[in-house]
């Protein structure tokens, strides 16, 4: 997991969280779906994580959710699938009203250590701004199954990717459903929350939470300080 150029990587204070069940590395292999996000980045400029070697075993799957105040302001969420976090910017962020579909358009795969990120991307750079860390957890296909990560892989490959999250602000049912919007490498989906225990109409959790799940900082505090790879789990 350790990050060869990262500038600043900081210990958290407080102790880290009792760890879950989490995926080890196990057979390393570099994770070819991350050259587009290292193309795009300067890694002696930005102290965003470079990507290490995937994970050869997949158990307990990882989402993240960041805040991140660039050109403009989205939430980009990202699910694990494969050894790397498959990502989308959902530019109004995620609803708990099942009525309430958000555009989230597919960008490139980002390393799995980009889920402990948190900090300034500096102007310039791309992606230059803010970013928070705004849900993180665990994530499953939802359904009893004998191989829920084939079923997962098949969402995807099909634009129907359903999975239950279980984070700290987002649990429940949700989909991911492609539209024909956008283009080719760039497909466009919606993010819809299912009907369920968690769902709430008319709910905007994006506009009561708006602190960061890691550090308990707003945009602006974060903005203020240092950049941190989070290492508490
Ligand atoms: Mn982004």
């Amino acid at each position: 997991m350790a990050t060869k150029k990262a500038p600043a990587i900081k210990k958290s204070a407080k102790k880290p969280r009792a760890r879950k069940a989490a995926p080890r590395k196990t057979a390393k292999r570099a994770a070819p779906e991350l050259t587009e996000y290292r193309r795009k980045r300067d890694f002696s400029k930005t102290p965003e994580p470079e990507g290490g070697k995937s994970s050869g075993r997949v158990k307990a799957l990882r989402f993240v959710i960041q805040k991140h105040a660039a050109t403009s302001l989205h939430f980009d969420f990202r699910l694990e699938l494969d050894g790397v976090m498959k990502s989308w910017a959902v530019p109004k962020g995620p609803s708990l009203d099942p009525s309430v579909k958000r555009l989230a358009m597919q960008v490139e795969d980002h390393p799995m250590d980009y889920n402990t990120f948190e900090g300034i991307i500096p102007r310039g750079e791309y992606g230059g701004g803010t970013v928070m860390l705004w849900d993180r957890g665990w994530y499953t296909y939802g359904q009893l199954d004998p191989d829920p990560v084939a079923r997962l892989r098949e969402g995807y490959a099909k634009g129907d990717l359903k999975f239950v999250l279980q984070g700290k602000r987002l649990q429940g049912s949700w989909v991911l459903v492609r539209i024909r919007r956008g283009s080719p490498d760039k497909p466009q989906w919606l993010l819809i929350k299912h009907q369920d225990e968690f769902a709430r109409q008319g709910d905007d959790i994006v506009a009561r939470e708006v602190t960061s799940v890691a550090t308990h900082r707003t945009m602006e505090a974060i903005a203020r300080g240092k950049s941190r790879v989070w290492e508490g789990d």
